[in-house]
């Protein structure tokens, strides 16, 4: 007899986004006339920069041509994308890492999923709350918690993300074992000084703990005191491991592009406490169940490091963070107090009702799709998440018809 792996069961069955997408189609089939503006999904809508499509194509034609065909590639990546990494997402920044600690990959969204494989079943692990949704699921399909009970699943430490500590959670007087901090947050939008990140730095040391970085969203950082990397910080590389994406630098969320950082340095701990590198196992890990991106795709990812690449994808950001401003703004114009959208392409704004509620209001009486926090944990209650990722227009035609219903 064939049984499934039980955890499954604890599975929440309605994921945040299949619910919205529901209530969005059965809104569409009752008002056919109205136009829906989705400020909800994280899904960008500007086409690829011209200077990675370019690459693109060419590496698509150079798999057309005997003398240049690439068959399988190195399962890490090609050295041509990882050497430029690690000199423009980390030297430039006075970050240690060299090319041969990147992992390129398909997406964060993976990486930070499968992380957790390498990693024993009775570890403590701490979330952020509210948090991106995988960092806890791939835990429950681990076997990692227990039952799901208001709100939370039994077996994992919930980092508070509140307006106290203005969602920057700081390190618990309890231990934990492998930590999830993702800066700038989705979905918060919050950012995190290097004071808060050598914070959990030193907490890791102290505890022997990992955490996981998910930087997923650096390209928004405008302030030029906030850290890109966790790398900046002295120490990190023995305690942390990095993820970044393609998906938001450059538009590559349909193309999927994406890479992970273990230092050599970075260690975990065997049964007996001694010092086991991760480097090793995650590579070993990595070369097991992964077979490379391809190549036309690592060869439009490099484009993103030319110069006009890094001109054209500051372009891009730059126009998600116009759109930002503008729905902060706004918000705050109404009286909702918001955070967000100034380092970070969310805007988080405390709606003083139900986040459902608020979520079905904006919908019915604005055709406005937007996030209800609470999708995203207990203390996302009462917060709804807007998205800057759409066009110009339909943003400020959204905030006009927001105006409308609660100005
Ligand atoms: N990490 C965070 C925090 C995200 O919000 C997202 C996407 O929305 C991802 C990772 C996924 O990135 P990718 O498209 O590279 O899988």
């Amino acid at each position: 007899m064939i049984k499934i792996n039980s955890n499954y069961a604890k599975l929440q069955s309605s994921y945040l986004f299949s619910t919205i997408a529901k209530k969005v189609s059965e809104f569409e089939k009752t008002n056919p006339d109205k136009k829906i503006i989705r400020l909800g999904i994280g899904d960008v809508t500007l086409p690829l920069p011209g200077a990675c499509l370019s690459a693109f194509h060419e590496g698509v034609d150079e798999m057309g041509k005997a003398e240049t065909f690439r068959g399988y590639g190195p399962e890490q990546g090609y050295e041509f994308l990882r050497s430029a990494i690690a000199v423009n997402d980390f030297k430039r920044l006075g970050a240690d890492v060299e090319a041969d600690e990147i992992f390129v990959s398909d997406g964060a969204k993976c990486d930070t999923g499968n992380l957790q494989e390498i990693f024993a079943g009775d570890i403590a692990i701490g979330v952020p709350d509210p948090v991106y949704p995988v960092y806890v699921d791939t835990n429950v399909m681990a076997g990692r918690t227990g039952i799901f009970r208001d709100g939370r699943y039994e077996g994992l430490y919930y980092l508070e993300s509140t307006e106290k500590n203005k969602f920057v959670p700081a390190p618990p007087d309890r231990p934990l074992d492998l930590v999830y901090l993702c800066f700038p947050n989705n979905p918060t939008g919050a950012t995190a000084t290097k004071a808060e990140l050598a914070a959990w730095v030193e907490y890791a040391h102290r505890h022997k703990a990992l955490i996981i970085f998910d930087a997923a969203y650096e390209s928004f950082i405008r302030d030029k005191n906030l850290p890109r990397s966790i790398y900046e910080i002295p120490g990190a590389r023995e305690v942390a491991v990095e993820s970044r994406s393609f998906s938001k630098t450059a538009g590559f969320t349909g193309v999927r592009c994406a890479y992970t950082v273990v230092p050599k340095d970075c260690r975990a701990f065997d049964a007996a406490g001694n010092i086991e590198k991760l480097h090793p196992l995650w590579n070993r890990r990595h070369t097991t169940k992964f077979n490379g991106v391809s190549y036309p795709v690592q060869k439009a990812a490099a484009a993103v490091y030319t110069e006009e690449g890094r001109k054209q994808t500051r372009e891009l950001s730059d126009y998600y963070l116009g759109n930002a401003r503008l729905i902060r703004e706004n918000m705050l114009s109404l009286g909702f107090p918001a955070t967000g959208g100034d380092n970070s392409p969310y805007i988080w704004v405390r709606t003083g009702s139900d986040s459902w509620e608020f979520f079905d209001m904006l919908l019915s009486k604005a055709a406005v799709v937007t996030t209800p926090g609470s999708g995203f944990g207990r203390c996302g209650e009462g917060y709804i998440r807007i998205s800057a990722f759409n066009h110009r227009e339909k943003v400020v035609e959204a905030l006009e018809r927001i105006k409308q219903v609660l100005g």
